[in-house]
């Protein structure tokens, strides 16, 4: 027998577990570079035949799709709930949002993709056009937070724009991405469209180094950084969207009572796992102690278990557990009160109580990192003009808040705030409009997800000039013996010249010089 054979040669696996129940939902390969190098060529192949099809037949399959979709609806949120522990009602949202969106491109990318003219400035007699196409492969690296949601997005708007895609799911939630490959392969049919890199992080690394054409990447800051520098090598363009620390500003004129429920909604939300969860709210004077007395009230009422009808469901694993006790820790012991909530709840899951926290400030990494848990700090403010300065004094902008009754005061405020999204008296909600481009500003990343601005990130423009007349010479070519400084002086005061008679003269010397 052969030394080789008897060596057993063991690939690397990854064991994902329910995060409710510890119990083991798959075992999968952490692919390495060949096997990510093998997913990208069999994309380039399956998305020639793709993007060969017409817009009408490509959005006519992701409507296909969107009725699959809808169709395994509770199917999917049980795969969803059994990787991340989400309650049901969160889980099932998440099917609704990628069916909405897989609508509005249904609708929307035609029409965009088929370009545009564009005006000819000077040259009126030439043509000029833009289109769109595909890049190509897009490596798709998503989070374990809204495994469906997030990914479905981000491979339909790809697939409208004729691009195929290498998805790259979290390690905690593969069954999900498996979910997201397999229902698209069952309703396009067309084998390696949507190509499924099973692993962790040393799996997305080498899909940034396999030659794709683009990176979408949703994920943490810190990895976002690293996904850039290594995408700089190839020059690879990335979309990054990135964590949040989302504030909300309540002003003396807010309708306090209803301020105080979506304080609670936004901030304990999908656990407060979400990137665009209230992470912290600035509360004027006036009314911060009715805000208070009204967020505690609500948030009793916050039902958190395994129960799938639950209102908020478990934290997907312990690293977040720690995570949120580190940083209730760290503000405590700098002066912050806990007025509701603050432990972990025992027994299997990750379950954390709701939590409302009173007295912090920006020392405490309470109020400057990415917290992911379910925890609501209130800080007091002296007006609204302190709320403005503290909001911004952040180095994430995803999404922001106003709430007050004025709703032109709110906007002028909300003007004044960096980020991505502005919302006037509701929170996390824009992210379920689908015409509505999402992302961020500073450390929250750049480029977007959704809306027109969306489907541009995934499609490459190409301009083009055509001619129209074709005379035996142009006016910008070269002219015997010189510059052609004449014409370009006489042709600039034609379209740029102060006053009429100056056009006049600019039009004589134009039409001399090319008599010549
Ligand atoms: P991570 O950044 O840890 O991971 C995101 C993805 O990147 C995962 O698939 C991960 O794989 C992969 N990855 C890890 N390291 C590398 C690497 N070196 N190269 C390539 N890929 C890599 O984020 P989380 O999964 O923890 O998600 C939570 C974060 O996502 C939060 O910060 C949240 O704010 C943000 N987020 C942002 C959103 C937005 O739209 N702005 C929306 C949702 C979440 P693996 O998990 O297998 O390690």
């Amino acid at each position: 027998m052969a030394v080789e054979s008897q060596v057993e040669r063991r690939r690397e696996r990854l064991v994902c577990r329910n995060p409710l129940t510890g119990a083991e939902l798959a075992d999968v390969p952490v692919m390495g570079r060949d096997e990510v190098r093998a997913l990208v060529a069999a994309a380039r192949e399956a998305q020639t035949a793709w993007a060969g099809r017409s817009l009408p037949e490509r959005a006519r399959a992701l409507d296909r799709l969107r009725r699959s979709l809808a169709a395994r609806a509770v199917e999917i949120a049980e795969v969803i709930r059994s990787e991340t522990g989400k309650v049901h009602g969160e889980a099932l949202s998440e099917v609704a949002v990628a069916c909405d969106n897989l609508a509005y491109l249904k609708r929307a990318a035609p029409s965009f993709l088929l370009g545009r003219r564009a005006s000819t400035a000077w040259l009126l007699h030439r043509r000029a056009r833009v289109t769109y196409e595909p890049y190509g492969v897009i490596g798709v690296i998503t989070p374990w937070n809204y495994p469906f949601a997030i990914s479905m997005s981000a491979v339909g708007t790809a697939l409208a724009a004729g691009n195929a895609v290498v998805l790259k799911p979290s390690e905690y939630t593969h069954l999900t991405g498996e979910l997201v490959a397999s229902i698209i392969k069952e309703v396009i049919g067309l084998e390696g469209l949507v190509g499924l890199a099973t692993g962790d992080g040393r799996t997305g690394a080498a899909l940034i180094e396999a030659g794709v054409d683009k990176i979408a990447f949703t994920g943490s800051t810190a990895t976002g950084r690293k996904i850039m520098a290594a995408a700089a090598e190839s020059l690879t363009p990335v979309v990054l969207e990135l964590g949040g620390k989302d504030a909300m500003i309540v002003c003396a004129d807010a309708d306090v009572e209803r301020a105080a429920r979506g304080a609670v909604w936004a901030a304990f939300y999908g656990c407060g796992q979400v990137c665009m969860s209230v992470e912290r709210a600035y509360v004027v004077e006036s009314v911060y102690d009715d805000f208070v007395a009204a967020a505690v009230a609500e948030a009793r009422r916050v039902r958190t278990s395994d129960e799938p009808e639950a209102m908020v469901g478990s934290l997907v694993a312990a690293f977040q557990l720690d995570k949120v006790k580190a940083h209730l820790q760290d503000a405590q012991s700098k002066g912050a009160r806990v007025l509701l909530g603050g432990r972990g709840i025992a027994g299997a899951g990750y379950f954390f109580e709701p939590t409302v926290i009173v007295d912090v400030d920006h020392s405490m990494d309470l109020m400057r990192e990415e917290t992911f848990g379910p925890v609501l700090p209130i800080m007091r403010v002296a007006d609204e003009e302190e709320a403005v300065r503290l909001a911004n004094d952040s180095t994430f902008g995803l999404d922001a808040s106003v709430w007050s009754r004025d709703r032109a005061k709110a906007r002028r405020i909300a003007d004044r705030l960096e980020v991505g999204t502005a919302l006037i008296n509701d929170h996390l909600i824009n992210y379920a409009i689908p015409d509505l481009p999402f992302g961020g500003a500073r450390c929250s990343g750049f480029g977007r997800v959704h809306g027109l601005e969306g489907l541009r990130e995934f499609a490459r423009p190409k301009s083009w000039v055509e001619d129209r007349l074709a005379p035996r010479r142009e006016m910008h070519w070269f002219e015997e013996g010189g510059s052609g400084e004449e014409r370009v002086r006489a042709l600039l005061n034609l379209r740029h010249g102060d006053g009429l008679s100056t056009r006049v003269r600019a039009a004589w010397r134009l039409l001399l010089s090319l008599r010549r």
